[in-house]
């Protein structure tokens, strides 16, 4: 790759145009243009570049208010590189020279022979304001330059971190493989950057496999350079991906696909309808009916009640975000305005509270669902068994489910007990016992679970991951649950006998669409 540069052939010289105008002086120009004449604004220097293209570079705002004032020539056509003075504003990072000549309708999508737009420009150099400014003026972020790299891949290549994590931020997509074959992992591996590195892989952005046109993947690059602490952490991160892709393919053989499978779902109704059900009819109720009518009563009861909330949670929406929501549009150009402001842990803090996939500002315990695709409000966890997401909407609905569930499975055990208290010879009924155990562990382990959610005011996701949340921390780094407010409180929150906290509600993230 070749680096866009403005040529310093032509030195501050004050006997020609082209120094006066870098001279930040206006009145320097003033007396020059009154000595040679107006049209010595539009002379051209030995490759083709204006007076404009000097005064943008390193002249005062003045001086180009002054040119543009008097029609100096301000485009690309005088020079064989095709370069207009935007794209030397973008290099030399002029956020107001940019903004001058884009008023006075420069394209800013125009390109230089090479392709390079002022974005990828802009890009190149790292300068991360006016690349937020030419994309607020709808600078295409996909535009490529001949060799097929769009400004992520510049960005990458030029190792600079803050801008590569804009261009993602604002959509560039960041699987695009230029005309070598070389994903933007190759292009960091070249420039060396380790900080770069970590940030595409541990987003998951890319697949660190990807072979470019010389059969080459990115850790051979980093290698053939000498980075070796790069080539230490590839490594490391490719043992963890074998290991992940190992667990992952045991997952696909057991449950199928995450989020599309129905094997889960269907193979627990299977169970109950062809194996425990006929257990029961068969060889329980003929030999309990009489001696225990109405605990036979309490089981049909309640297993009409577990199908009954068992399909009322699959089917009950647990709490879906808005996506694509004008709020985190606006966060967005915010956080892009403020971004030289902010520090790195600001830019974390800030990043978590939104989802780029849905488009939305989370509120509080608010997540997304990699199985659902979609951010749920209160979010507990996805549950293979029902094949829908535990939220804020379906979290009664799915207590019961256990609850009534746990109870069908510890009556079959007792119904056994009964059985096999009056004669151990029963040999047909132990497979059935073995299943029924195995599922009744499975449905007290669960009741446990969700009992504590209610109890704590903890979620499922909540009570593995919160020392993540910030919402949990103390200034003194400890962890304190602030919606945790009584056992009494916490009851009626879980089912909805009372309003929500504000903070985890859609009104929230709307009145708090701010950068803090
Ligand atoms: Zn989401
Ligand atoms: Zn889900």
């Amino acid at each position: 790759m070749e680096n866009f540069k403005p040529k310093q052939m032509v030195s501050i010289d004050l006997k020609t145009i082209f120094g006066v105008v870098r001279s930040n002086k206006l009145s320097l120009v003033e007396q020059f243009v009154a000595k040679k004449g107006v049209n010595i604004l539009n002379e051209l220097d030995s490759e083709g570049f204006t007076p404009m293209h000097w005064a943008v570079y390193d002249g005062s705002v003045e001086t180009v208010r002054y040119l543009l004032n008097n029609n100096a020539i301000h485009d690309s056509s005088s020079n064989k590189a095709n370069q207009s003075p935007l794209h030397w504003a973008c290099a030399k990072g002029r956020l107001e020279m940019v903004s001058l000549l884009v008023e006075k309708g420069i394209n800013v999508n125009q390109k230089d022979s090479k392709g390079y737009t002022p974005l990828i420009t802009a890009s190149q150099f790292g300068n991360a304001a006016i690349i937020t400014y030419l994309i607020s003026l709808g600078a295409d972020l996909d535009a490529e330059d001949n060799n097929g790299d769009n400004a992520l891949h510049w960005a990458v290549y030029k190792a600079h971190p803050d801008v590569t994590r804009l261009l993602i931020l604002f959509g560039v997509n960041p699987k695009t493989i230029d005309k070598f074959g070389q994903t933007i992992l190759h292009l960091a591996c070249l420039s060396g950057n380790l900080n770069i590195v970590q940030q595409l892989i541990e987003q998951d952005f890319i697949d660190s496999q990807i072979c470019d046109r010389n059969g080459k993947k990115a850790i051979d690059l980093a290698r053939n350079r000498g980075y070796s602490s790069l080539v230490d952490y590839l490594e490391r991160h490719e043992k963890m991906r074998r290991k992940k892709s190992f667990e992952s393919k045991l997952k696909m053989l057991l449950f199928g696909p995450v989020g599309n499978s129905k094997c889960v779902f269907l193979t627990i109704q299977a169970l109950y309808i062809f194996y425990e059900y006929p257990i029961y009819l068969f060889r329980i109720l003929p030999d309990t009916w009489s001696d225990h009518m109405y605990l036979n009563l309490f089981f049909i009861l309640n297993s009409i009640l577990m199908w009954f909330f068992y399909y009322s949670v699959h089917l009950c929406e647990p709490g879906f975000l808005r996506q694509n929501t004008t709020e985190y549009h606006s966060f967005l150009k915010q956080l892009l305005a403020q971004s030289s402001r902010l520090t790195p842990a600001e830019w974390t803090k800030n990043l978590a509270r939104l989802c780029h996939t849905c488009k939305a500002i989370k509120p509080y315990r608010a997540s997304h669902c990699r199985a659902c695709n979609r951010c749920i409000l209160a979010y507990d966890h996805h549950c293979p068994y029902i094949q829908n997401c535990v939220g804020y909407k379906n979290r009664p609905q799915f207590f019961f489910f256990v609850l009534s569930s746990t109870t069908l499975q510890l009556l079959s055990l007792y119904f056994f007990y009964i059985l096999f208290s009056k004669s151990m010879d029963r040999y047909i009924d132990y497979p059935g016992v073995i299943m029924i155990f195995l599922f009744a562990i499975m449905a007290v382990i669960l009741l446990f679970q969700a009992t504590f959610s209610v109890a704590s005011n903890y979620t499922a996701n909540e009570t593995v991951k919160k020392n993540k949340y910030d919402y949990f921390k103390r200034a003194d780094g400890s962890i304190k649950n602030i919606f945790d407010k009584g056992l009494c409180y916490n009851i009626k929150y879980y089912f909805h006998l009372i309003e929500p906290s504000y903070l985890e509600t859609e009104e929230f993230s709307r009145a708090n669409g701010h950068v803090v």
